[in-house]
């Protein structure tokens, strides 16, 4: 008989990645203070600029694998999930405001909080001249929404271009399917695999990416040690304390809302959510959450199958409030950490490309940190500084997801409306 699969790989790969980024920590911290701790030696100053190399390699790759990972994963949505008219319009208009209220509450929280004004990192040689000179130009970007090639966008890593595109073939081909379904053809269907086979081959992919951080967070954080100290860790500290702060706000917006438009009270709604919350938490995943949000809406807290369906299986697909808010704030972030300000129209092109971004970003662990280097791009910063969030967001990461869960659950919940079920079987009745 064949040996189970998790049997043969190295032991370093059956410990959690968790796990494994923590230990790279301590030994990188170890290191770095061996290399100079903050005053490093002439002699050591090569080894230490070449720690960056791990972490810049994964971030071309995240950066190269995040166009067709949003592509396929819009298309695959659109493909395979049920979207109902009417229901699907609420849908639509509760995951464009969470969303929204979501980056705003992040903004809101950098901008007073300035958690990048605790500490400070060197700046890069080569600042990005669209940092510098971008304003706001509202008719500007819906020029620029409009691509010039069709591949334009996959290449040129713009977001908006991207999710113009994935949306529209996405409508297409789902209508496509519907017309074929209803005159009994089934020609959608090698199409509908070859999305799927291509999702889930990204995935993958990304997969091998993601087991190579453990050593990008040795290389960046050992290089930072060694060079600045500990100083540039006093501003992730503050950063991750406001990112906190900040979903914890979109938590008592989503209980609000529930609370004044559906009849499920916010406590019962804790209570029932709570193995979501904490799967999320665990797999810092919502789409490996998915099969328990779906549960517990229905068991626990009682809603119809149908908007629980909604919610949890195809909003889920879409609405990711916590990534939305973590992507905005991490911009945000780095902007006051460089000390490179980012006015009123950058940061409203942030707004922007954060929904989109976390419209495309999978229900997978760290995939908010791929379609993250979209959003920096846009507005000319650096993407070397996101190796330093690779640092803490093995833990935001789960904090987002459960919000992300969370932000699926309370679109389930509003689309229940005030009526708890057993008052449609009086009515039958
Ligand atoms: N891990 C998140 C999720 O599964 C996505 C992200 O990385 O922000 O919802």
């Amino acid at each position: 008989m064949n040996e189970p699969e998790h049997t043969k790989r190295p032991i370093w790969m059956r410990i959690p990645l968790t796990l494994q980024i923590l230990i790279a920590l301590i030994l990188a911290i170890a290191f770095g203070i061996f290399l100079g701790g903050g005053n490093p030696t002439e002699s050591n100053k090569v080894l230490i600029d070449n720690l960056a190399i791990p972490a810049d390699l994964i971030l071309k790759a995240l950066r190269a694998l995040a166009p067709p990972l949003i592509l396929v994963a819009v298309l695959h949505t659109f493909m395979t999930a049920e979207i109902p008219g009417r229901a699907g319009r609420k849908l639509g208009i509760l995951l464009i405001t969470n969303t929204t209220v979501a980056i705003f509450i992040g903004l809101l929280v950098a901008n007073i909080l300035r958690p990048g004004r605790w500490g400070r990192l060197t700046p890069p040689t080569v600042i990005d001249a669209a940092a510098e000179t971008s304003k706001l130009d509202p008719w500007g970007l819906i020029q620029d929404a409009i691509p010039k090639a069709i591949l334009e966008p996959l290449v040129s890593n713009n977001v908006i271009q991207l999710i113009v595109i994935a949306l529209s073939f996405g409508i297409v081909l789902r209508a496509i399917k519907s017309e074929m379904i209803s005159q009994g053809k089934d020609g959608y269907k090698p199409i509908e695999d070859v999305v799927g086979i291509l999702f889930e081959a990204v995935i993958r992919i990304l997969g091998w990416v993601i087991a190579l951080v453990p050593l990008a967070v040795f290389g960046i954080v050992s290089k930072t040690v060694a060079k600045e100290g500990f100083q540039p860790f006093i501003s992730l500290g503050a950063f991750i304390l406001a990112v906190l702060v900040a979903l914890f706000l979109q938590g008592c917006y989503y209980l609000t809302r529930v609370k004044l438009e559906s009849w499920v009270k916010p406590i019962d709604f804790l209570r029932g959510g709570t193995d979501a919350f904490l799967t999320a938490f665990s797999t810092s995943s919502s789409g490996a959450t998915m099969p328990i949000t779906f549960e517990v809406l229905q068991e626990k807290i009682g809603l119809r199958e149908s908007s629980a369906a909604l919610g949890s299986l195809v909003g889920a697909n879409f609405n990711n409030d916590g990534t939305a808010l973590y992507e905005a704030m991490s911009a945000l972030f780095i902007s006051q950490v460089l000390g490179q300000h980012l006015n009123l129209g950058q940061q409203f092109l942030v707004v922007l490309t954060s929904i989109f971004a976390s419209v495309g970003a999978a229900n997978i662990p760290n995939a908010g940190l791929v379609t993250m280097t979209l959003v920096f791009q846009s507005v000319g910063l650096p993407t070397q500084y996101i190796a330093v969030l690779v640092t803490v967001d093995w833990f935001l990461d789960r904090c987002r997801t459960a919000i992300n869960v969370m932000g699926d659950m309370t679109v389930s919940t509003l689309i229940d409306g005030k009526k708890p079920k057993t008052q449609d079987n009086q009515l039958l009745g």
